[in-house]
């Protein structure tokens, strides 16, 4: 089965499939980075991050954003999500918080 980043491309490229829910889920996912090959069965519980790029109004609840709006939903792994933080944006004079546990 093509994981998300496969299903994204197929997507891209016009190429229909048809998936369940429950399947899709359940789906490996692939950090966004681009060159980085790393996957994960479980995105929830490995210290990857997720990310969604949208515009328009600013939303507190992700469900509530139009998904006209969003230009990017996707997965970093541990190592990317440090990079993005540490060298790409702004220093906001910590590093990435760590969230496990903390629910
Ligand atoms: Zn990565």
């Amino acid at each position: 089965m093509a994981n998300r980043h496969e299903r994204r491309k197929n997507i891209k490229l016009g190429r229909a499939e048809i998936v369940r829910i429950d399947d899709f889920i359940n789906m490996p996912s692939m950090c966004a980075w681009e060159g980085c090959h790393c996957t994960t069965s479980n995105a929830d519980n490995e210290g990857w991050s997720k990310m969604v790029l949208y515009t328009g109004k600013t939303r507190t609840n992700f469900l509530n954003i139009d998904p006209r709006r969003i230009a990017r939903d996707c997965v970093l792994c541990p190592e990317h999500a440090r990079y993005l933080d540490e060298h790409l944006l702004k220093d906001i004079g910590r590093p990435l918080r760590h969230l496990e546990g903390t629910a």
